[in-house]
């Protein structure tokens, strides 16, 4: 079996950057990648629009040309897939990582193969698994916990929980092709992280009242034709209901990081590394992009986890 340095798992940007940053320091490798190349970009809403400028997605000072300040989801594929595509980067695609054993070597075991590698880095993002509301009919089919485009939902009575930029763009895209909207908030106000020339827009609709908020509200139970709330009074409200859109959020696949050995603190679970290496506490295994937040999904993006990749190969040089 062939021993490569460095295995990377994941093939999103901060995955890329690693590959890169491998390559320029001589060591060989390979990203294994569950789904297509940046796959959870490529399973964002069609018409999302990134709340960073193209320079600051840029990885490996390849430059990002957009049409717009701000690209959007179809601008960044081309971005990162043409990357890989001239860069002839080392990727298996629709390989499943299922467990990383430390050896001598680590030990991969995927969907398909096994492989040595010296070292290991995790940049498996977070985009996997949504945090789910834990309410009776969160499994019933109309319970979107992702979101694609506005059109399947046109005249359709449509229920949106959440108050960050998920949930703020389906609302205003949703309502703007003919749905009827109501917002579930937990809590008193739209999160102060939507994009800045949006917010002005969802709370004019709101306030105008063309889309219905409710306010320190809970969902309490979803049934086929309504979905039930708890309202800021404590009072249960039933509202006339087609579709919820579940805009709650997603978490690091944690059993995979446990298992990896990886120790996860405090009720955040927060996975340990240092913060100067990224390495974790299982030596030679390490964490890179946005999985490095744990439940705290807000605290790292593209844009401040990019130097994940010097730090980490700077750290594997000193040590391989
Ligand atoms: C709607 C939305 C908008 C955003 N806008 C911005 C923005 O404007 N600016 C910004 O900086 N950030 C933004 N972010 C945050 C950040 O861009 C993304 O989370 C980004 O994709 C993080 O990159 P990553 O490489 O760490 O993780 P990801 O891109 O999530 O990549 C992880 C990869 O690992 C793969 N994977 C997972 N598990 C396995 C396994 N077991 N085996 C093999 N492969 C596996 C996944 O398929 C995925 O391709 C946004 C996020 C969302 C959801």
């Amino acid at each position: 079996m062939k021993l490569y340095d460095i295995i990377i798992i994941g093939g999103g940007p901060i995955g890329l950057n690693c590959a890169l940053e491998a390559e320029k320091a001589g060591l060989t490798y390979l990203i294994i990648e569950k789904g297509t190349i940046v796959n959870s970009l490529y399973h964002y809403p069609l018409y999302m629009t990134f709340f960073s400028t193209a320079d600051k997605l840029e990885i490996a000072d390849i430059p990002f040309i957009s049409t717009a300040p701000k690209p959007g989801r179809r601008e960044a594929l081309e971005y990162y897939q043409g990357i890989s595509r001239h860069r002839k980067v080392n990727i298996n695609l629709y390989e499943e990582v299922l467990k990383v054993t430390k050896e001598d070597d680590f030990l991969v075991e995927t969907s398909k193969n096994k492989y040595l590698a010296k070292k290991v880095i995790i940049a498996t993002g977070f985009y996997d698994i949504p945090n789910l509301m834990k309410v009776k009919g969160e499994d019933l089919p109309k319970v979107k916990h992702y979101y694609t485009e506005p059109y399947p939902y046109a005249n359709q009575k449509v229920a949106v929980i959440g108050s960050s930029n998920s949930a703020v763009d389906a609302a205003l895209e949703t309502y703007r092709k003919g749905a009827e909207v109501t917002m579930i908030f937990r809590h008193a106000e739209i999160s102060k992280s939507v994009k800045y020339w949006v917010k002005p827009d969802i709370e004019n609709r709101i306030n105008e009242g063309s889309i219905k908020a409710y306010y320190n509200s809970e969902v309490v139970e979803i049934i086929p034709n309504l979905i039930i709330i708890k309202d800021e009074h404590q009072n249960i409200v039933e509202i006339e209901n087609d579709f919820v859109l579940a805009m709650t959020g997603y978490l690091p696949n944690f059993e995979f990081l446990k298992n990896s050995g990886i120790e996860l603190q405090g009720e955040h679970l927060n996975p340990f590394y240092n913060e100067n290496t990224m390495e974790t506490n299982v030596p030679g295994l390490y964490l890179a992009g946005v999985v490095c937040g744990g439940k705290d999904t807000h605290l790292w993006f593209i844009e401040n986890s990019r130097v994940h990749a010097e730090l980490i190969i700077k750290d594997i040089l000193n040590k391989i």
